[in-house]
């Protein structure tokens, strides 16, 4: 018999993009043009940040709003916890649903800088936010008649800042998954081995949700550094002298997105279940990682050739 892989038969790859809602008119134009960009390669969801505390809250839901009305792209909304009582997240949460979201990424968020006490009530960690989306639900599943919210988490392959350490960052993963988590999706990491390790250690834990890499494009040296920081990671040093010796954009371009590229192949060698993109709001870099990654349901050039051919009848 023909033991050859059968491609048709391989788990479809996940694809799907990280926004920001707009912070100036001048900024919702740009944006739009990179939705409308990111929109041709038919991604499984966009996501759409939230600040710390909801401080644009407005901008986040208004985007959504948008994308679900003026496009074909499924919104997952994030949604952070502290520093809000859960009748202000129920209330959250009832107007995502209402507007139409189906997805939503449970975290959460910063805790409030030095000084600032989190307000009296307020949830404390994101597996308490997901527990509430899950009661919310049932309280509203005679509307909710097409089917489950998907609940997101986040999942993190170096250790959380303020975490014991890796051990304890899985328990806290299972932790969500027991609670009700559907997925997660990690902070960014530079080294393929950061993946590896957690999709390893989370298995070995007994975490069975799927968990897909975080990725940004590695093009922007401020960019990688300050990510790095704020993931408590280090950047591979031959990417960012590379980086900083660029001679033009374009060659940094090129450095940078091909670095992306072996990245997110690795994560998928490693056993990934789909990409995530972080894009900054710029689409560019993350579609120049897309057409060199090879994810057929998801290439441009398929669906040029596929409008092509329908056209063609
Ligand atoms: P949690 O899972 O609650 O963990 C927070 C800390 O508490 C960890 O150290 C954990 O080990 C500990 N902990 C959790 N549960 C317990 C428990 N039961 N007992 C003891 N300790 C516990 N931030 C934003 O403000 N807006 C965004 O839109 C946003 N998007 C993000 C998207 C992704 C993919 C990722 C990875 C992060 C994002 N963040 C965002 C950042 C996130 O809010 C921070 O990393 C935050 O510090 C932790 O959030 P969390 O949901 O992981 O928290």
């Amino acid at each position: 018999s023909d033991a050859s892989p059968n491609l048709s038969d391989a788990a479809p790859v996940a694809l799907s993009y990280e926004l920001f809602p707009p912070r100036s008119p001048a900024a919702a134009e740009t944006l739009w043009t990179t939705i409308r960009e990111l929109e041709t390669t038919e991604p499984d969801y966009v996501s759409v940040t939230y600040g710390a505390s909801g401080s644009n809250r407005d901008t986040a839901v208004e985007l959504i709003d948008r994308l679900l009305v003026e496009t074909t792209l499924r919104p997952l909304a994030h949604l952070t916890c502290i520093g809000n009582t859960p009748q202000e997240l129920a209330g959250i949460i009832g107007q995502l649903l209402d507007t139409g979201v189906r997805g939503i990424l449970a975290l959460r968020g910063d805790l409030p800088k030095d000084g600032d006490r989190p307000v009296d009530g307020s949830l404390r960690y994101a597996q308490d936010l997901i527990e509430l989306i899950r009661r919310v639900e049932q309280r509203r599943s005679a509307l909710l008649c097409a089917g489950k919210i998907a609940v997101g988490v986040a999942a993190y392959p170096a250790r959380h800042p303020e975490s014991p350490s890796e051990e304890h960052d899985v328990e806290v993963l299972l932790a969500k998954q027991r609670s009700g988590a559907d997925f997660a999706i990690t902070q960014v990491f530079f080294h393929p081995s950061q993946y590896e390790d957690l999709l390893a250690r989370a298995r070995r834990a007994g975490v069975a949700i799927p968990i897909i890499p975080g990725v940004m494009p590695l093009t922007s040296l401020r960019r990688v550094k300050r990510l790095g920081e704020l993931a408590g990671l280090q950047p591979d040093t031959k990417l960012t002298d590379r980086l900083a010796a660029a001679d033009t954009d374009l060659e940094r371009l090129r450095i940078g997105v091909d670095a992306t590229v072996d990245l997110a192949n690795a994560a998928l060698d490693a056993g990934a279940p789909g990409i995530h993109l972080f894009t900054f709001n710029e689409h560019q870099s993350a579609l120049e990682v897309l057409d060199k990654l090879s994810l057929p349901r998801h290439s441009r050039a398929g669906s040029r050739n596929a409008a092509r051919a329908q056209l063609a009848g």
